[in-house]
């Protein structure tokens, strides 16, 4: 009797697992042949002279205007970039195994929600490289790398107004919680941390002195008072040690690299291959789709490199959060919690390396449930802490 039960368990065990490895491996999939998707289609989009032609048509429809002829050009390949993907979308909607999947029409209206960022990306952003190209054709990519330095910096300062403004955010109203977050920010030297409440995810918004820390509305539901310490000692490690600062120079890097790609790359293969494209230059506006080669391209080749950094930062945010709290009981139990039947599995290398931005949930309770504190946790101006005794603590 005992030895079936014990079977049963083996068995559902196995089944989860199963579920989640043939589960993400349908999104590694997907991402695979979406990204051959579009690349191929803006390639095939150059090789057959198809963007020559219709740029030229559009150019002629907007009376020779160079912006209105660049941002429709540039929607037009939004929209071929959107469709070539939706097969691959909808069979990942279509084998999500849990019962919580969206209905065709909330699928459908996500994926036109995700078209939209992109068109207005496009109408306020497709003008500078070639403006800059104009001006200065052998340094535009320096210039583009400049000027998006101070652009990015003023949307990274802004953020928290907006995040606060746009997304219904309200400043955190509860007196003892907002007493033990000071209590915990003080221990770093931090006298008054702006803290608001909404959305449904915990993280820090902003630059320096315009940082805030953003709480999930339902943080005080779905986590008990020693594991709420825990996440907000986490999310201080991004606060003091100004991550969202890399975050800025990885994005300057991106655009300088990006920038740098069209032109030392694009420039020789727009020469060699002019016949085909039908444009002998990458100022030429038909190059657009070059352009957007170029961007999944570098992203796809600095994504895992990127994801590994990020999962540095969250494990040391980790280890700081347990330092500083003392709560590595209750970090174990919350990502226990966490533990899901369809999280991306340990094993699937691939997955975690194009997708995983933190460390895994395994990972994660182990690093909690054998944390031996270290010199190099905290830094000095932080003081370690112990965990309060309160009636929320969980044990394992
Ligand atoms: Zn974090």
């Amino acid at each position: 009797m005992m030895l079936a039960v014990q079977m049963d368990l083996l068995n559902a065990v196995g089944r989860i697992n199963d579920m989640a490895v043939a589960w993400n491996h349908v999104i590694d999939l997907v991402w695979v042949v979406n990204r051959i998707a579009v690349l191929t289609l803006f390639i095939l989009v150059l090789a057959t002279g198809w963007s020559s032609i219709r740029y030229g048509w559009l150019h002629r429809l907007f009376r020779g205007r160079s912006y209105p002829s660049l941002v429709a050009y540039g929607w037009v390949l939004a929209l071929l970039w959107w469709v070539v993907q939706l097969p691959g979308n909808f069979y990942q909607h279509a084998k999500y195994p849990a019962p919580d999947a969206d209905s065709f029409g909330g699928w459908l209206t996500g994926q036109i929600g995700s078209l939209l960022p992109v068109m207005l990306g496009i109408a306020v952003l497709a003008w500078l490289p070639y403006r800059l190209l104009r001006w200065s054709p052998h340094r535009w990519w320096l210039w583009l790398g400049a000027a998006s330095a101070p652009a990015l910096l003023a949307v990274f300062v802004l953020q928290p107004v907006w995040t606060v403004r746009a997304s219904g955010l309200h400043p955190l109203q509860d007196t003892s919680l907002s007493a033990e977050i000071r209590a915990l920010a003080a221990r770093c030297g931090i006298a008054h941390p702006q803290v608001v409440v909404g959305g449904d995810d915990t993280h820090v918004v902003g630059l320096g002195g315009a940082s805030a820390i953003v709480l999930q509305s339902d943080l005080q539901k779905v986590e008990n008072p020693a594991q709420i310490r825990f996440t907000i000692a986490h999310e201080l490690k991004h606060y003091v040690e100004g991550d969202n600062w890399k975050a800025w120079v990885i994005s300057v890097a991106l655009v300088l690299l990006i920038g740098g790609t069209f032109h030392f790359a694009g420039r020789p293969l727009t020469r060699r291959w002019k016949d085909q494209f039908g444009f002998d230059e990458i100022a030429d506006p038909r190059s657009l789709p070059l352009l957007a080669v170029c961007v999944v391209l570098v992203w796809t080749a600095i994504l895992p490199l990127f994801l590994s950094y990020n999962r540095h930062i969250e494990r040391d945010a980790d280890r700081f959060g347990l330092a500083l709290s003392g709560e590595e009981h209750a970090a174990g139990a919350l990502f226990r919690s966490w533990k899901d039947e369809l999280s991306l599995p340990d094993t699937d290398v691939f997955g975690r390396l194009i997708r995983a931005n933190h460390p895994s949930t395994s990972e994660r309770i182990r690093m909690a449930e054998t944390f031996e504190p270290s010199e190099g946790d905290l830094p000095e101006l932080c003081v370690r802490g112990q965990a309060l005794p309160s009636n929320g603590t969980a044990s394992p």
